[in-house]
């Protein structure tokens, strides 16, 4: 475990806008004012429903986007991967907050050199899950009874989503009833147990910040790490404590309780579970089935590394007469060893196919296999050629 601190932003205008302390908000401002960084990806809010990735090197901009979106359910890594395909940004150093997630799919796109992690420095965010921004309008006006573009914003605390309006009234739900009614978290986020970004320089939450207190909890995990929060500090962006050990502890319970319900709904929500082989076989086929190869999937999947010119883009191109299309075949193929279940793909795909689902069922025996996690650092590669290829033993 690194070092953990209680940490918040000396400027009150960041204290104000940001999620919790500013922490987050504070030392990118402050790494692209000193020269650390020279750009940062931040994510603007246009409403409760929509942020916007926004590449800057403009620390005001950076301000004006501090605080949590919990529906903007957007992956980050294909922002990163787009800026470093620009040749004129060859070798600049960009700054992020990341979820799990984002943290863990930049981590991927540098194994298959698409970035060099050294210029990559990730701000983790501990992250509980993300909502569908559909699907919080749905429950706005069947749960908490409230026009949806009323709500001018959203906050999860303690277990329960609170809705404010205009007018200053904030109503509550908890979330394990809003997910008993259909609404709540994405699947995949209800099934994801990367609570902390590890994998990232810092992380950064509130789970064991002390009541009343107005501060970010930070983690810090690499030497990057290390030089954004020494950076912030020494300039006088942030002001920090040691956490207590109490604080510690909450945050470990709370992470533990959270991996556990996260299991508890991959058992609930794997569907195929109790089926018989060949029943699942039926499953995936007649799921599959429904592909319009649109190609949407790839398009916004964060491990994909396989360009415009790959062969499954020219698959979906020429559909075939297989059983389940080469398209689909080659994806799943692709991203067994590297699937980390964000659920971009089931997001975008026009017929609802339960990508998520087939995905991670297939990921999660093939990782098991071969023992390894997406997200693992840049030097742990999976062992691709060790692997024995059985469809009878992921199937
Ligand atoms: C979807 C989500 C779920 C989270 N769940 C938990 C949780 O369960 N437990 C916990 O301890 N912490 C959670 N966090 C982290 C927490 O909300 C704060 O972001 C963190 O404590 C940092 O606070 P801060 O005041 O320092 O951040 P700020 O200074 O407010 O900076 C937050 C940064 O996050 C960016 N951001 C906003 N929305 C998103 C998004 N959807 N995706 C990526 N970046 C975004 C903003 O642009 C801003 O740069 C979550 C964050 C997100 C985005």
């Amino acid at each position: 475990m690194g070092a953990c601190y209680l940490a918040w932003a000396t400027d009150e205008k960041i204290r104000d806008r940001a999620a919790n302390g500013g922490f987050v908000t504070a030392v990118l401002v402050a790494a692209l004012e000193k020269d650390l960084l020279d750009a940062v990806i931040v994510v603007k809010k246009e409403d409760v429903y929509e942020g916007i990735p926004t590449v800057t090197s403009d620390p005001e901009t950076v301000v004006e986007c501090a605080g949590s979106l919990h529906a903007a359910p957007i992956n980050l890594t294909r922002f990163v991967v787009e800026f470093y395909k620009d040749e004129r940004n060859k070798g600049k150093k960009i700054g992020l907050p990341a979820k799990p997630c984002d943290a863990r799919g930049i981590i991927e796109q540098a194994k298959r050199q698409q970035l060099d992690i050294n210029d990559v420095y990730l701000v983790g965010l501990n992250c509980g899950g993300t909502l569908h921004p559909l699907g919080l309008r749905e429950a706005a006006a069947e749960i908490y009874g409230i026009d949806p573009d009323a709500v001018v914003k959203e906050e999860i605390k303690a277990g329960k989503l609170f809705l404010s309006l205009q007018s200053g009234e904030e109503r509550e739900c908890k979330m394990d009833e809003l997910e008993e009614r259909g609404y709540g978290r994405r699947d995949s986020c209800k099934m994801c147990t990367t609570k902390i970004p590890t994998m990232a320089d810092l992380a950064c939450g509130n789970w064991g910040v002390p009541k009343g207190e107005e501060a970010t909890f930070v983690e810090v995990l690499t030497e990057k790490g290390e030089a954004l929060f020494r950076n912030a500090l020494e300039n006088g962006y942030i002001e920090v404590k040691e956490a207590p050990e109490e604080s510690l502890e909450v945050r470990e319970r709370i992470k533990n309780a959270m991996v556990k319900r996260a299991e508890e709904w991959w058992q609930k929500l794997d569907v195929v579970r109790e089926l018989t082989r060949d029943e699942r076989l039926k499953f995936y086929v007649e799921t599959l089935k429904l592909c319009i190869h649109c190609g949407a999937c790839r398009i916004v999947c964060p491990v994909c590394a396989c360009g415009d010119a790959a062969k499954c883009v020219s698959m979906h191109d020429e559909r075939d007469d297989y059983v389940i299309s080469m398209y689909n075949m080659i994806r799943l193929l692709h991203l067994m060893d590297s699937c980390i279940g964000c659920g971009q793909c089931e997001d975008v795909c026009p017929v609802d196919i339960p990508l998520t689902l087939i995905h991670r069922r297939f990921a999660e025996r093939m990782q098991r296999k071969l023992n390894y996690t997406p997200g693992m650092s840049v030097e742990e590669k999976p062992p691709f050629y060790e692997a024995e290829l059985r469809w009878h033993d992921i199937l």
